[in-house]
């Protein structure tokens, strides 16, 4: 059985594995093949490939931070892309300015403790990103370091990042999204759609008009999924000609699903490899 894991963070983004440990992380877990999607950032790519142990494969990808639009106030959503051409002008545009724009918001919100009297800073947290894109997880770090929360659960409660010291982030329409990663050369994915825990979810017109955009496949099999909502998306998928993943959008320590707890079947990864023409998969 080939086991397919093709959603993982690295420190790129806010995993804690750097690419290389997370390559081996994946060989120790039985992968075959897995994909490393960081938000908004290809910045684990280069690393990943020079570390991929043989016999394993590498699909390299991305997890986009969108938003429709469609209501007021906008829905949050997450986007996996595969297999695009990171020197693609639009999307590498598009990339560049959620990069910047993470980056402020980071700025913004370490302001903000500052203003309050904690004692972090802003190189402190810029640090633990390792030249990766800069995310909320960081800041709990920080807050952790500074003794004021123990976890980054706790760092995300609502009297720390959760609403006191919030800032929003500029996301990408998410129609932009999927043709931009297609453009690329990419395939798009939505992850967890069904996620209620995560907050408000799309309606399921929305992902039928998604697909008619380009979208290629929904993540069915995902731990903030409950069994229900499994099924419903992959009936939604079937209905809609879409494929289906599953995965576990490791994370390392900052949260508690192991790689491989959730994977993707033979056929639907082979669909990816197929329609995916900006990078080739290595291995
Ligand atoms: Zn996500
Ligand atoms: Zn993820």
């Amino acid at each position: 059985m080939t086991r397919i894991d093709l959603h993982c963070h690295s420190r790129a983004s806010d995993g804690t594995l750097t690419p290389s440990e997370l390559m081996r992380a994946g060989v120790a877990a039985g992968l075959d093949v897995m994909a490393i999607t960081d938000h908004d950032t290809t910045g684990g790519w280069d690393e990943a490939a020079a570390a991929r142990p043989a016999g394993l494969t590498l699909v390299r990808g991305a997890e986009l931070s969108c938003r429709w639009y469609g209501v007021e106030p906008a829905i949050p959503l997450h986007l996996l892309a595969y297999l695009f051409d990171p020197a693609e002008p639009h999307l590498a545009a598009d990339l560049l300015r959620m990069r910047t724009d993470r980056e402020r918001r980071g700025e913004k919100i370490v302001e903000l403790l500052r203003a309050d009297g904690v004692d972090i800073s802003w190189p402190e947290v810029h640090g633990y990103a390792a030249g990766g894109s800069v995310g909320r997880p960081h800041i709990a770090q920080a807050l952790i370091r500074a003794g004021l929360v123990r976890t980054t659960n706790e760092a995300f409660a609502s009297r720390w990042l959760g609403a006191r010291y919030f800032v929003p982030k500029a996301d990408l329409d998410v129609f932009e999204a999927v043709r931009a990663v297609r453009a690329a050369g990419g395939v798009p994915v939505f992850a967890h759609p069904n996620a209620t825990v995560r907050g408000r979810i799309v309606p399921d017109k929305l992902i039928v008009d998604l697909a008619e955009a380009g979208l290629f496949g929904l993540e069915a099999d995902h731990e903030d999924h409950s069994i229900e909502q499994r099924a419903h998306v992959r009936a939604l998928a079937a209905d809609l000609g879409l494929i289906v993943t599953g995965s576990s959008d490791f994370h390392g320590t900052h949260k508690t699903v192991q790689l491989g707890a959730f994977t993707t079947e033979l056929a639907a990864y082979e669909k990816i490899v197929a329609a995916g023409t900006g990078v080739p998969i290595l291995g």
